[in-house]
């Protein structure tokens, strides 16, 4: 049996063994975790020195942070032979977007909801955990036997809508499972959401997909595309993830396409970590991951209430370990169990929602312009820090970003200008004018997020 085969069939035990076996797979995990961590990598030995060497709670374990690891890069990693350097190589290149790092590692990028570059290096013991994961509890467990073999029977063919324009964990990871075989080529297709909806169309119809996935803003305008008769696709499942799905957008995608609608939480520090069921909750993967929500102040947040961040601990990788890992992100835990049945904490995750954008084009026709292709053009920028875009004219934006140590603000504003130039003129908007606030980026809200990509004013993004 592969690794990943083995995980899979670990993964739906546990579940059979309910809270109490996901508990005892947690705990082991966990202490086999913390004392690689602190043999290997000379960051945590340092930070975890005062802690006993045995039987530590995770809760005594202090926190982390992105910008606190990624500057000890180095000393993170617990493979001396994995560097920063050859890191940010590697993903310099396009090219390589989904190759196997060194030992068949998983490389992805993010600067995330915190608006932080981070470079993620996951081991191949985690690789295989995450080939496993929403084979067993996403489309497992959202499609019946019958849809399975529907699926089978078409190819299991599946189109991705994301972000394609760098190692982003959406693109990265389709590009590796593309890697995998002829068929698995044949079968995923990646289309880039920033193309135009034409295109997109023309695209998807060629594929003919039995499964959509992507990005929910992305998604909601093949919606339309579908309602208004210019896409005709033949749906078993619509799979969002990336940002929050509202009830709203679901169930207009449910009633466009006619098929089901799932969700999925993933994360560049630890993919597929929660998959929603029939009743629209998530269930987090607790035999692997470990989130807890806490308060400004770092207290525990109880169930039923909404934490103002969340810490996530990794158990699957070993590579650069996440261990009380500050995300950023609001979660709420139910606090009885889920009507569907699931032994596996079910939650729901706020802060991720984006808004679609619609700019005027050179003769003032409406465009609709998704997020994600304005933070992955900025993303893609060296050394700018907290970026936010708003709209603040039919056929203008703003941009407000900060940069980091060492980096020259007039080059990283002349780089920024010109990607975001770039993915306007793909989408027929070369008319739109970019202009640069000086005012420094703010966070916004107790946990310090703040919307990236706002239409309006900023006066409006801030009082959100
Ligand atoms: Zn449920």
């Amino acid at each position: 049996m592969s690794r990943a085969a083995g995980f899979a069939a670990d993964m739906w035990l546990a579940e059979r063994e309910g809270p109490a076996g996901l508990a005892r797979r947690r705990r082991r995990r966990l202490a086999a975790l913390l004392s690689h961590a602190r043999t290997a990598s000379p960051f945590y030995r340092h930070r975890y020195r005062h802690l006993p060497a045995t039987d530590v709670r995770l809760t005594d374990v202090p926190p982390t942070s992105k910008p606190e690891l990624m500057a000890e890069f180095d000393d993170w990693v617990t493979d001396p032979a994995v560097t920063r350097a050859s890191v940010e190589a590697f993903v310099a290149d396009p090219g390589r977007i989904g190759q196997p790092f060194t030992g068949g590692a998983f490389v992805c990028t993010s600067s995330g909801s915190t608006g932080h570059p981070g470079l993620f290096v996951h081991d191949a013991r985690a690789v295989a955990v995450y080939w496993a994961n929403p084979l067993v509890r996403g489309y497992g467990q959202w499609l019946g036997m019958r849809d399975l073999a529907d699926l089978l029977r078409r190819g299991a063919r599946e189109a991705q809508v994301i972000g394609t324009s760098g190692h982003f964990g959406g693109m990265a990871w389709a590009e590796r499972a593309r890697r995998r075989s002829g068929t698995s080529r044949r079968a995923l297709g990646v289309f880039s959401a920033d193309s135009s909806l034409r295109g997109l169309d023309r695209a998807l119809t060629t594929f003919a997909p039995a499964v959509l996935a992507g990005y929910p803003t992305a998604l909601d305008l093949l919606a339309a595309e579908q309602n208004e008769g210019r896409l005709n696709l033949d749906l078993l499942l619509v799979a969002t993830s990336g940002e929050t799905a509202s009830p709203r957008l679901q169930r207009r995608l449910a009633d466009a396409f006619g098929c089901i609608v799932r969700e999925s939480y993933a994360c560049s520090e630890a993919l597929f970590l929660a998959h929603s069921c029939a009743v629209g909750w998530l269930h987090l993967s607790s035999d692997w991951y470990v989130l807890e929500p806490v308060g400004r102040d770092g207290s525990p947040t109880p169930a039923g209430r909404w934490s103002d961040t969340v810490l996530l601990t990794n158990l699957a990788n070993r590579l650069q370990p996440v261990i009380r890992y500050d995300l950023g992100d609001s979660v709420c835990f139910r606090p009885d169990p889920c009507p569907c049945g699931s032994p596996l904490p079910a939650l729901r995750v706020a802060g991720r929602s984006a808004e679609t954008l619609v700019l005027a084009d050179a003769v003032g026709r409406p465009v609709p312009v998704i997020p994600l292709v304005l933070s992955a053009a900025v993303d893609a920028v060296p050394g700018a820090l907290l970026t936010q875009i708003a709209q603040t004219g039919a056929d203008r934006l703003a941009v407000r970003f900060g940069t980091e140590p060492g980096a020259d603000d007039a080059t990283v504003w002349t780089r920024l200008q010109g990607r975001l130039g770039a993915a306007l003129t793909g989408l027929g908007l070369e008319n739109v004018v970019v202009t640069r606030d000086p005012t420094p980026p703010e966070a916004l809200g107790p946990s310090g997020k703040f919307r990236r990509i706002a239409p309006g004013h900023y006066s409006q993004v801030f009082r959100l």
